[in-house]
């Protein structure tokens, strides 16, 4: 404890009305009285952070529940569908993205607008996302949706106590405040806005997913033109001391290997990132500084279900490499198993194989403790989705903060 101070009486109101959202989430249906019976609180302590927290449109009453041994029926609350909404955008190295997520997590209003943002300078990349969240809060608005915040998912290295953006080697971008670039141009004033790495928000949906069944150690590996990483270490996400972890893209896996954005050589996304897959697959002889366009990923996808054999030693070296790479990673912090993301998703039937055969031969465990390999099912659409359900997070985590902002 850093703070010997008492709790005063807003403070200690603000702790309870998480905590009081928090299990109505985790427990749907749940009466006031139950509530009372799990978290210890007053029941009349209850029914009055319930009634702020309806009036709110954060929780809302599902009509009477039995209760079990009794005469009585009570009445049940489950989170609001008509609450809040996490507005998330993806800025891509090729697309840019946006949905709704509401307070149970369901997705709404996923969009993707193929976008080049490498040869584009930072400011019209970012005058685009403006655009593109004031359309999506526009349609929100038309749907009578409210948004409550607003998430922001980029390919680079964000520091989590500033929030600032300090390099996106992808986009060649450095030292960008995005927070304030684009907060001060939406059409609505006053919204929260965070911003943080994609492969972190993607392990987060991840998670998010199957939170009681699902794994909770494990590494997601988002294979695109980059290659992020976001690793859970007993089901909490672990983004690194500042933000900046799961740069997997950037390990050395060749030191004589092809030159980097990063400017070292011979990093992991070089040699197995979705440039290096499609040309080595002979899908896309482009100008090198153009990108894929959207249509060569289903023609990989088709030449290797056709069983193509410059595809398939494409994707079969991608996954040696993403192997070499992965099993370092494994070695290094023990977490028992790797989920494919993004693009990586599409491509686990021919990348499995490859990649098992490293990490059966690297990871020291895997002897007596096999590395597990499994499929995103969210695929390209996990780290927008992790953006809106982290601003979220924010609402729920702080309740009376949104209630105070909304005013
Ligand atoms: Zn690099």
């Amino acid at each position: 404890m850093t703070d010997p101070s008492p709790a005063g009486q807003h403070t200690l109101r603000r702790h309870n009305s998480a905590l009081v959202l928090r299990t109505v989430l985790d427990t749907p249906g749940i009466s006031r009285a139950a509530i009372a019976a799990h978290t210890g609180l007053a029941k009349a302590t209850v029914s009055s952070l319930v009634d702020r927290l309806i009036a709110a449109d954060l929780v809302a009453e599902t009509g009477l529940v039995a209760r079990p041994g009794r005469g009585r029926r009570s009445t049940g609350l489950a989170p609001s569908v008509t609450g809040p909404h996490g507005l998330g955008v993806e800025i891509g190295v090729d697309y840019l993205a946006t949905c709704l997520v509401d307070l149970t997590g369901q997705v709404h209003d996923h969009r993707v607008r193929a976008a080049d943002n490498r040869t584009r300078p930072p400011s019209r990349v970012l005058g685009a996302t403006v655009r593109a969240i004031n359309t999506a809060l526009r349609h929100a608005t038309a749907k009578g949706v409210p948004v409550g915040g607003i998430g922001i998912a980029v390919p680079g290295l964000v520091e989590s106590s500033t929030g600032r953006l300090r390099v996106a080697p992808n986009l060649g971008w450095r030292e960008l405040d995005i927070v304030a670039a684009v907060g001060g141009r939406l059409d609505r004033s006053g919204l929260p806005v965070l911003v943080g790495n994609e492969a972190d928000f993607a392990a987060a949906a991840e998670l998010g997913r199957s939170p009681s069944d699902g794994p909770r150690d494990f590494v997601l590996v988002s294979g695109e033109i980059g290659i992020g990483a976001g690793l859970v270490v007993d089901g909490r996400p672990f983004p690194g001391v500042r933000g900046f972890s799961g740069e997997i893209g950037h390990l050395t896996v060749d030191p004589a290997g092809p030159e980097c954005t990063c400017g070292a050589r011979g990093c992991l996304e070089r040699l197995a990132g979705l440039d290096r897959i499609m040309r080595e697959a002979g899908v896309w002889q482009a100008d090198p500084q153009a990108r894929p366009p959207a249509a060569t990923m289903d023609t990989l996808i088709e030449h290797l279900a056709d069983g193509d054999a410059a595809a398939l030693a494409a994707v079969r070296a991608a996954g040696r490499w993403l192997g070499i790479a992965l099993s370092s990673v494994i070695n290094m912090v023990d977490v028992p198993c790797v989920v494919l993301g993004g693009s990586y998703a599409s491509l686990a039937p021919w990348l499995r194989a490859p990649l098992a055969a490293e990490l059966d031969r690297r990871v020291i465990s895997a002897a007596w403790s096999p590395v597990r390999i499994t499929s995103s099912t969210l695929g390209a659409s996990a780290a927008v989705r992790g953006a809106a359900a982290a601003s979220v997070q924010s609402i729920i985590a702080d309740p009376d903060g949104y209630l105070t902002a909304a005013g």
